[in-house]
């Protein structure tokens, strides 16, 4: 618009007198012979009185008591930097620096004109990207050093020389350079010791420093000549005396120097020897009660985190307890670098981290002009390679070859007929049902969960778990809840009988008693924990604690996988007892550090040394009304949903036989965070000097002589899942066609099932046959990530929907034949991994060539697609179930060659692509009827680093265009029906169910037009054709909370300092960080 008053129209006079005064500047430099000072000044003057007059209402207001010198600055700060933005646009600053220099050449230098350019500088330097590299080409560093050096005790011409000084030190070449010409000891001079007298100056002089401490070498300059100890001391003068909290900024900037400093392994161990750690302690702690002060901990917290002596994991090796001989170890894969390691090589810690004294000495100090260029987050793991975004004439297996995969499709072959005239085809589904059940044990007294020896499918335990039972004495009955009706799938001594055909690694021979009972999900709501303020710093300080008071600290081992006599007995009745030796159970050791606190290392996945986070143990000896501590402190991921209100499952089995036998999300001071055990290269893909997570949580035991469970999402073992299946019969009528089949046998030896879920044909006329052989295919499966539990309560929905009797569940029978595989990995369920198979491999990065030895149920499953892409019966919908463990609500990934390109840098013109959008109706259909479901985390890109997961091979390759991934959150929904509460089992459940309901949907939109007349159908599809495409998904897309500072205590990073969010430009070294050069910011 053109409406008159627009504030501009009141500024541009004003603007164009400082670019006629600009003129006359510059003017004045082009001609080398005018040199005459007087002008100069004047010149400066009308520069400086202009700015003043600007703003006369608020300049006076600022005036007030302010000398006239503070006064322009004020009004030139109040002017909202505009007339300093046209000025520095129009070449001002280099015209300043110029000037400076010329002037600087006149002996002696006019002190008022030096006065007024830097005070002119001060202003205009924050506001120019290039200040520091233009004052530096200018030579304008040493006129201003030199400057300050003479007038040490000009106070007046002292500030405005320090607050440039300040703005060139944010760049870090300008800082190495300021070092070396003595800078750093300059400031310590105004710094220290503690004085009151002219604040000011050493708020900048502190700023000024804290930038030169960024420098390596500088830090080390510092470290050299002592002064950490002397910043310590500084800092505890002025946490004394500055009682009433009037010099936060002096105490942060002292702080912020240190922080700087602590940055090199020298500044670590110089603050360590001066007894940093106590002195922040302390000074922390007398801190706490004043929430004002909290910066001044939060930096604390950081440094002292920084400067922990880092621990080594109490473990012999990260190597799995367990290892599983392959049948052959394939030379460079994973396995065989884990076990080819030299005998004796330590992979907990590496030897030295020594590498960074080396740092400092080559420290770049070249100009790279360039690097503020491309600062733009371009994600690199997108496919921008248009050939690997086409389909793949595959070279698939010879048909001949698949065509033992036949007596998979029964229902799809010609004498169909045949076979069901003559009884066959529902006989295959004895497959997966044991052939040996017995008689079910009689379980009676506590013991009941052990299942000693009996059932011959066990071997001896690796843990000397061999021994009767004697907790619960004789006298102990155990009810086993009666669930029979609210868990139609559920049978504990059927669970017994699955269990004893199940193969482990550890031989385990003992069943938990969740597994047991059964889970009857509560009806209550379970909200989102809400994060209190100040969890993760008290929980960090307690961990310092450990340091400080090592006295304190018991490390007592009470559960240790690693040593033949685990569980360790000791009945003092002090000590909680562990134990995770059960399927699906993982706990590799715990160890009570405190009275009430217990450190927990999880065990690796079997022929790993890592991908841990997956956890499921149990716990008893526990008293009633006590709060424990539980820490699990070697995770692996960088963030966790346990920061965004995920809470930790318990079971309790007092709770299970007084009627309520269920899981529910427990614990309080929950917080996940960067610990101080080191993690080796080796561990750390290669990187050194990085650390583990914590994942803490604490809790009470309401019952006494109860045995908790604490897991990190429901459990679903391979035994539930036989359990499940087999209890699926009984729900067939004989409308329903359901086959359950062995696909394969795992490494393990458990056997990998494959079921059939259709209608069975009208009749047996050729018609219907006909109908029932050409029904479209939709294949799922599960599971592939064993530490997703999730996934298989959703696959448990879809299973239990489609054999369901509701007249949805037939229409959608008879629209499709579904080939389920529930659960991919077995073997890594069964062992309680997080990722991988036996293999040691995560399966799901198998897909483009799986090996029939080492991953049979990828091989076979992709067998089964390839032999439907053969015989011309390609599924119309490919979706595998995942969990996701860093995003809320479901949602779902798919492939879409288009809105890759648009993601990319492909220039998209120079192909022409066309696109069936038909890849976003199921997932949009998903959105409108499943409240769990969020179309907005749904993403259709294909990355390279997903290149072999099923999702992306199975529509290149077997050129299915709907194929996806569907990932349910572990933690809760931030939208929908379900915000703010945590997911449960009947929300994943209904989530499966609602799957089939949408699938049901999709036929009728895919089908030919007799099913398409219905118009509500046709809105649906015609909004789904409208969506724009939605944006890439980052991996994490959680913000950063409030407490975001102790995430960047990683000893070699630059720590982005979140707490600072207040004060203006000239106090908060921040804020000039952001506005000066930008080659400070991204070295690394
Ligand atoms: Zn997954």
């Amino acid at each position: 618009g053109n409406k008159p008053g627009n504030t501009s129209h009141h500024i541009c006079p004003y603007n164009s007198r400082v670019l006629m005064l600009l003129g006359q500047l510059e003017k004045m430099s082009a001609d080398a012979m005018v040199t005459d000072v007087e002008m100069a000044r004047q010149l400066t003057v009308k520069i400086l009185h202009l700015i003043q007059t600007q703003e006369k209402t608020k300049k006076e207001v600022m005036s007030k008591g302010s000398s006239g010198m503070e006064v322009i600055l004020a009004s030139l700060e109040v002017s909202g930097g505009r007339r300093v933005g046209v000025f520095v646009s129009k070449g001002g600053t280099g015209l300043l620096l110029q000037k400076l220099i010329t002037a600087s050449k006149e002996s002696p230098p006019s002190e008022e004109l030096m006065l007024q350019l830097h005070s002119l500088l001060a202003k205009v330097g924050p506001k120019d990207r290039k200040f520091g590299v233009k004052a530096r080409l200018n030579g304008a560093l040493n006129v201003t050093v030199n400057l300050l050096k003479q007038n040490l005790q000009n106070t007046k011409l002292l500030l405005p020389c320090l607050q440039v000084l300040r703005v060139y030190s944010t760049n870090s070449v300008n800082a190495i350079s300021l070092g070396k010409n003595g800078v750093v000891e300059l400031m310590f001079k105004i710094v220290g010791p503690y004085s009151k007298k002219n604040t000011s100056l050493l708020k900048v002089a502190l700023d000024t420093l804290g930038a030169l401490l960024k420098s390596k070498t500088n830090a080390r300059r510092a470290v050299d000549r002592a002064h950490v100890p002397a910043l310590l001391a500084v800092y505890q003068d002025w946490h004394r005396n500055d009682t009433r909290q009037r010099h936060m900024l002096i105490r942060k900037g002292l702080l912020a120097c240190l922080r700087n400093i602590t940055n090199i392994k020298l500044g670590r161990k110089a603050f360590i020897e001066a007894d940093g750690m106590r002195i922040l302690y302390n000074t922390s702690t007398e801190c706490l009660p004043v929430r004002t002060l909290d910066p001044l901990v939060n930096t604390s917290s950081l440094i002292m985190r920084k400067c922990f002596p880092k621990n080594r994991l109490p473990l012999p090796t990260i190597k799995s307890a367990f290892r599983y001989q392959l049948p052959h170890v394939p030379a460079g894969g994973p396995v065989a670098q884990l076990y080819n390691q030299p005998p004796g090589v330590d992979d907990v810690v590496d030897e030295s981290d020594d590498n960074e004294e080396t740092e400092a000495d080559t420290e770049n100090d070249t100009e790279n002009e360039e690097d503020d260029k491309d600062h733009r987050t371009v994600n690199d793991d997108i496919e921008t390679d248009l050939n690997k975004l086409r389909p793949k004439e595959s070279q698939s297996r010879l048909f001949e070859e698949l065509r033992v995969y036949d007596r998979f499709f029964v229902e799809l072959s010609e004498d169909f007929q045949v076979r069901i005239l003559m009884g066959f085809a529902l006989n295959h589904t004895q497959a997966t049902i044991p052939s040996h059940i017995q008689s079910p044990l009689l379980l009676g007294g506590i013991a009941a969960r052990r299942v000693g020896g009996g059932g011959g499918s066990t071997g001896g335990s690796d843990c000397g778990s061999e021994g009767p039972e004697e907790e619960g004495g004789e006298g102990a009955v155990l009810e086993v809840p009666d669930t029979a009706l609210l868990l139609p799938l559920h049978d504990p001594d059927l669970y017994v009988e699955m269990v004893k055909g199940t193969r482990s690694v550890p031989h385990y021979s003992e069943v938990a008693y969740p597994d047991y009972f059964g889970h009857v999900a509560p009806t209550f709501r379970e909200p989102l924990l809400e994060r209190v303020y100040g969890v993760q710093r008290s929980k960090i300080f307690q961990d310092i604690e450990r340091l400080i008071h090592p006295n304190d600290i018991l490390d007592k081992v009470i559960y240790d996988l690693d040593i033949p006599s685990c569980p360790v007995i000791d009945d003092d009745g002090e000590s909680l007892k562990f134990n995770s030796q059960f399927e699906s159970g993982n706990l590799r050791k715990a160890v009570q550090v405190r009275k009430h606190e217990y450190d927990l290392v999880l065990n690796s996945d079997i022929n790993s040394n890592h991908y841990h986070q997956w956890f499921y143990f149990e716990v008893s000896g526990m008293r009633v009304g006590t709060t424990y501590r539980f820490n699990i402190i070697n995770c692996e991921k960088s963030n966790s949903q346990f920061n965004y209100g995920m809470q930790v499952l318990m079971y309790s089995v007092q709770e299970a036989i007084s009627g309520r036998p269920r899981w529910v999300r427990t614990g309080t001071d929950i917080c996940y965070y960067k610990n101080h055990f080191s993690r080796s290269s080796i561990a750390a893909g290669g990187q050194k000097g990085k650390s583990y997570y914590t994942m803490t949580f604490s809790t009470n035991f309401s019952h006494k002589d109860d045995v908790c469970y604490f897991a990190y999402h429901y459990p679903y073992t391979y035994s539930t899942l036989k359990m499940h299946l087999s209890k699926l019969e009984a729900l067939r009528t004989p409308q329903i066609y359901l086959r359950q089949d062995v696909l394969c046998e795992t490494l393990g030896g458990n056997s990998c099932p494959l079921l059939t879920i259709t209608a069975m044909p009208e009749s047996t006329s050729n018609d219907h046959i006909c109908q029932f052989r050409n029904r479209p295919l939709i294949f799922l499966s599960a599971r592939v990530h064993p530490g997703e539990t999730n996934a298989s309560w959703v696959m448990k929905g879809t299973l239990e929907f489609l054999m369901g009797t509701s007249p949805l569940a037939s229409s959608l029978r008879e629209a499709y034949i579904f080939k389920i595989v529930p659960m991919l990995n077995p073997d890594g369920v069964v062992n309680g991994n997080h990722r991988c198979s036996l293999s040691g491999e995560d399966l799901n990065r198998q897909w483009q060539s799986p090996n029939p030895e080492l991953h049979p149920t990828i091989y076979h499953t992709k067998g089964l697609l390839q032999y439907l892409a053969h015989i011309q019966r390609t599924p119309l919908v490919f979706c595998d179930y995942h969990g996701h463990s860093r995003k809320k609500n479901v949602f779902m990934y798919g492939c879409s060659v288009k809105e890759t390109v648009w993601q990319s840098n492909i220039n998209a013109t120079s192909c022409d692509l066309q696109e069936d959008l038909g890849y976003r109706t199921l997932p949009k259909i998903l959105s409108q009827i499943a409240p769990a479901f969020n179309m907005a985390s749904c993403s259709f890109v294909v990355e390279r680093s997903k290149a072999s997961t099923a999702r992306v091979v199975v529509w290149r390759e077997i050129g299915v265009q709907r194929s996806y991934t569907m990932e349910s959150t572990l933690c809760g929904c931030d939208q929908g029906k379900y915000k703010g509460l945590q997911i449960g089992t009947r929300e994943l459940e209904e989530m499966g169910a609602q799957f089939c309901v949408a699938l049901l949907r999709l036929r009728r939109l895919t089908s030919p037009l007799g099913l398409r007349n219905h118009q509500h159908l046709l809105d649906v599809e015609s909004d789904l054709m409208e969506t724009s495409p939605t944006t890439y998904v980052m991996e994490e897309d959680e913000p950063s909370f409030l407490e975001e500072v102790d995430y960047s205590a990683e000893s070699n990073e630059e720590d982005a300092d979140a707490d600072d969010h207040s004060t203006d430009v000239f106090d908060n070294p921040v804020h000039l960080d952001q506005l000066s050069d930008s080659e400070t910011n991204h070295r690394d």
